[in-house]
């Protein structure tokens, strides 16, 4: 693709917006770039650069030219950065918010919501004089101390999702820029224009330049990062299959990475939970954000004999949705993504009634749909789902909302843990000892007791279990802190000035003596 003459969203590298190297004139020289769509009207608002090898190099030359000065930085000073970026982020959210709604489809409101939660992070990362502490033991030996530091990692990237473009970049660059890191991030190519606004507003905090970058893109720009040996550490969300490309290229390149990956979540409901409240939840974790939530509800399992009375709540409910354009106030669910993504999510209600499931409600006659201006669906019900259905199998990503009937407990929570994925779950139940004995056998990294989308608060660490994140440390939290940092132990001798003199020569290796 020719790059056209319409607005283009650039990079951001050295502290400005970046377009890379005029278009080359020579045959095959054409510089990369996307299309950026509004999903609430189909239509192209403008384009995206696409980063290629030297645009990387570029942006890590930068960050590395920049890190030594960023890593010395007193504690203070990198905080009192976050400080004001904190109070950029709230006096422009509505800004960002609209970008968001504009390129990604999600309503106002909803946006707002993400970029709330980022600021958690943020505010969490304000914090990090106390999470850098390290460990001090007197005397460990006699006059010798050990204690413990930890360190920036260097240069380190994150690679981000479509569905959250504020609050998923937020999920990892506070917490490492916190920790004395510089950071290069890749954005989504379909909603690259919030990245742009953080970046701005890191600038505006007082961040020094090169030590955040935006670098634009698609595959080539992700390959090139991992196939940088000057990036230590990459942060991944997104996909299952890119989240385990990414960290096995990346720790194949000896690099450092945590792959969080995609989800397939179910809500347990036991007939002795109050029926109208596990609707409610249902339907909101379902449909909010048009189902395009790593932690959205895709699958509640009624435990018999709640399922007749759950799936006419769930019904009756889902008739109150407004579907329309994200920036109109009175709308609940915006459009999907893009028109593939969409009709991607309609084949499986095709194929749900293909495999003899029930369509209770079929969001493909939304009317919306028929007016095909826009990427809409309505929100779908379907029930008498069985786990050898494709749309019990597969992540659909949209507002698709499948039914599993069990006849136990036991039964509800064998889904769940042959489940190839482990993000989020939850119970829905008045009995505490159900509850209690759920968390404790559930093989999924976030639950929900009596809560839908038990996305954890900052200071806790957000990641699932098994085909859901690739790594060892989750995102933000503590474990961001340690993500981003590296351990250090000192062992040191000072005698007293009174006692000074060796203990002479020892070949042995030091002991306590016990023998
Ligand atoms: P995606 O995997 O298509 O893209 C994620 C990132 O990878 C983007 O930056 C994209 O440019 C890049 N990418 C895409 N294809 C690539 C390839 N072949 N090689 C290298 N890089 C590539 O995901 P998406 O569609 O943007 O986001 C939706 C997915 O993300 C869902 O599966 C959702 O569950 C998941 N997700 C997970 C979490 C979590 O915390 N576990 C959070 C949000 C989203």
């Amino acid at each position: 693709m020719t790059a056209p003459d319409t607005t283009v969203v650039p990079h951001w590298i050295g502290g400005k917006p970046y377009l890379g190297e005029p278009v080359p004139s020579e045959p095959g020289g054409e510089k990369r770039i996307g299309h950026v769509v509004n999903p609430a009207t189909g239509e192209v608002s403008g384009d995206v650069a696409f980063a290629d090898a030297a645009v990387v190099e570029l942006a890590v030359a930068t960050a590395q030219d920049a890190w030594p000065s960023w890593r010395h930085a007193s504690i203070a000073e990198r905080t009192r950065v976050l400080f004001r970026f904190r109070e950029l982020l709230v006096a422009h959210d509505d800004e960002i918010a609209r970008l968001i709604t504009a390129e990604h489809g999600k309503t106002h409101a909803d946006a707002l919501g993400e970029i709330a939660r980022g600021i958690d992070v943020v505010e969490f990362a304000c914090g990090v004089g106390d999470l850098l502490r390290g460990g001090y033991s007197e005397n460990a030996s006699t006059n010798v101390d050990t204690y413990s530091i930890r360190q920036p990692i260097g240069v380190v990237a994150g690679i981000t999702p479509f569905n959250f473009p504020a609050m998923v970049p937020m999920w990892m660059f506070p917490v490492a820029l916190a920790c004395g890191n510089a950071f290069i991030l890749k954005p989504s190519e379909k909603d690259p224009s919030a990245s742009l606004f953080l970046a701005g507003l890191l600038a505006d905090a007082g961040l020094p330049d090169g030590v955040f970058s935006v670098v634009q893109g698609d595959k080539v720009a992700v390959d090139a990062i991992l196939g940088h040996a000057g990036i230590k550490a990459v942060s991944f969300v997104g996909s299952t299959p890119i989240a385990r490309y990414v960290y096995e290229s990346g720790t194949k390149a000896g690099k450092r990475v945590q792959a969080l990956g995609g989800a397939k979540n179910h809500m347990i409901v036991l007939p002795d939970a109050d029926i109208g409240a596990a609707a409610d939840a249902a339907v909101s974790a379902g449909f909010g954000s048009a189902g395009e939530r790593c932690m959205a509800i895709s699958v509640v399992v009624a435990v018999e004999p709640a399922a007749d009375e759950l799936v006419g709540a769930i019904r009756e409910r889902i008739g109150g949705i407004a579907v329309g354009p994200g920036d109109d106030p009175a709308t609940d669910m915006g459009p999907l993504v893009t028109e593939q993504h969409r009709d991607r999510v309609a084949s499986y209600i095709e194929g749900a009634a293909e495999a003899g499931a029930s369509i209770v409600v079929d969001g493909r006659r939304h009317e919306l749909v028929a007016e095909g201006r826009g990427w809409y669906l309505g929100p779908t019900l379907l029930d008498n789902v069985r786990p050898d259905m494709d749309c019990y199998r597969d992540e659909i990503f949209g507002p698709v909302l499948a039914v599993v009937r069990t006849d136990s407990y036991d039964e509800a929570v064998r889904l769940v843990n042959e489940n190839p994925w482990g993000n989020g779950t939850a119970i829905f139940t008045n009995d505490g000892g159900a509850a209690r004995r759920f968390q404790h056998e559930v093989e999924v990294g976030m639950i929900g007791i009596n809560v839908p989308i038990p996305v954890p608060v900052a200071y806790y660490p957000f990641g699932g279990w098994k085909a859901s994140l690739f790594g060892d440390l989750h995102a933000y939290g503590r474990d961001g802190v340690a993500f981003y940092t590296k351990g250090k132990v000192v062992t040191a001798r000072w005698s007293d000035p009174a006692s000074r003199g060796g203990d002479g020569v020892q070949l042995g290796f030091p002991h306590a003596g016990r023998r």
